[in-house]
């Protein structure tokens, strides 16, 4: 490893152990690999804390494309920098920065337009590269390519990441908070804050309340929505949420012959005006689409379903509701404006993080956060890559 010779490592392949799928739904093999140095508009970063996110529990699972093997898992994380390629001016060695999923380039249309947060430089796809060269920076000890996941990689003592996927923070807060920036509770804030722009005194709905349904909630309750239902199979969360300002709570395994949808029309007198789908499940976006208000209602999609799933709506439903369905991609946050902002709004103690932090782990027990996070308990298991 970097420091284990005295000598410096920059422009040279790093050691390190990096956790690799080596098998869809397979245990992940903690193993010796090689990072090679930063190409132009890259970084090397060596990953202080990672933490799980259903993202990864999803493609851990998928045997067919855009699932591969051997891939490095893990996308929500915080890390130092160690060294940058040719041309990267926005980070310099020793900063800390949050890797993010969704590229900001920072000067396309997109990135300089308020109302989108997809860049069109550097494109966000599921893929097995780097987000600039289709290439890796992951070989194993035999020399053979391991593959990259969401531009990020985190199940590595050191990765490599473009530029435009890097948020620069104040190195003063806790590493085992800021990885929670990194995509799960920024998605979810920023779904309800920007996406949404939910207004004070409405009323919200939320489909599963894991990190990112509860992190809508918190999203919701500084922008000072009146009453927010959570609608959850597990009743234990019911009482999670309330920590997160969830003020009712459907149980959608007990509603008997009544859509979820119709329970919510009835308790909001029509339906909510804000209903955010954070499972996962197309079935359930059509459930939220039902239940939201029309003329007004809004559904946001955040979960994330199998590929190839597909939505049906009839051409009459959509004339007549009036409502409005959109997606939400790391909840319409741009990384490396938005993310500063909510680092700032914990420290202030307006924004929480740490009731996320359920589970803190070592490395070497990083296949427990798997079963953690699918037993249903754990809201974030914060993973320490190096104590
Ligand atoms: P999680 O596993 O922690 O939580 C999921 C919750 O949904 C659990 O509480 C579970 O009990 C509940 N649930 C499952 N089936 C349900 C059903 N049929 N009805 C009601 N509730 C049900 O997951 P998470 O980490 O919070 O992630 C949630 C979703 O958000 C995933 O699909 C993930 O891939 C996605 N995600 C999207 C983005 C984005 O940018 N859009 C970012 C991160 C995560
Ligand atoms: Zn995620
Ligand atoms: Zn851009």
């Amino acid at each position: 490893m970097e420091a284990a010779s005295g000598m410096s490592s920059e422009g040279r392949p790093i050691q390190c152990k990096a956790a690799v799928c080596r098998r869809a739904g397979e245990p992940l093999v903690i193993e010796n690999v090689m990072v090679a140095p930063p190409m132009s508009r890259e970084a090397r970063i060596r990953i202080t804390c990672t933490s799980l996110c259903h993202s990864d529990i999803t493609f851990w699972r998928m045997k067919d494309p855009p699932g591969i093997c051997p891939r490095i898992l893990g996308h929500e994380a915080v890390g130092v920098v160690e060294s940058v390629g040719e041309e990267v001016r926005e980070v310099e060695k020793g900063d800390v920065v949050v890797p993010v999923f969704l590229p900001e380039c920072g000067e396309c249309e997109d990135c300089r337009s308020t109302k989108s947060n997809l860049c069109s430089t550097v494109r966000f796809r599921v893929s097995p590269w780097m987000a600039r060269h289709e290439s890796t920076r992951f070989t194993d000890m035999k020399g053979n390519p391991i593959y990259h996941f969401l531009f990020v990689s985190s199940f590595s003592q050191y990765t490599v990441v473009d530029v435009a996927n890097l948020a620069k923070i104040h190195p003063s807060l806790p590493p085992n908070r800021a990885c929670l920036l990194s995509c799960g509770v920024s998605t979810g804030v920023g779904a309800a804050w920007v996406t949404a722009a939910v207004e004070a005194g409405s009323t919200v709905a939320i489909f599963g309340l894991g990190s990112i349904g509860l992190a809508v909630a918190e999203g919701a309750r500084l922008c000072g929505a009146g009453r927010i239902i959570g609608v959850d199979l597990n009743p234990d969360k019911f009482e999670i949420g309330k920590k997160f300002g969830v003020t009712h709570f459907v149980n959608s395994g007990e509603c008997g012959d009544k859509p979820v949808s119709q329970v919510i029309k009835e308790m909001t007198g029509g339906g909510a005006d804000y209903c955010f789908e954070c499972v996962g499940m197309a079935s359930l976006v059509h459930e939220a689409y039902a239940s939201c208000r029309k003329g007004w209602g809004k559904t946001i999609v955040v979960g994330v379903d199998k590929p190839g799933s597909k939505l049906s709506l009839s051409s009459a439903e959509v004339l007549h509701s009036g409502k409005v369905l959109t997606g939400s991609l790391f909840g319409g946050l741009k990384p490396k404006t938005h993310i500063p902002i909510l680092a700032k709004r914990y420290l202030d103690k307006e924004l929480q993080l740490d009731d996320f932090v359920t589970h803190e782990i070592d490395f070497e027990d990083i296949n427990r956060a798997f079963d953690l996070l699918l037993e249903g308990q754990c809201l974030r298991c914060v993973i320490w890559m190096n104590k």
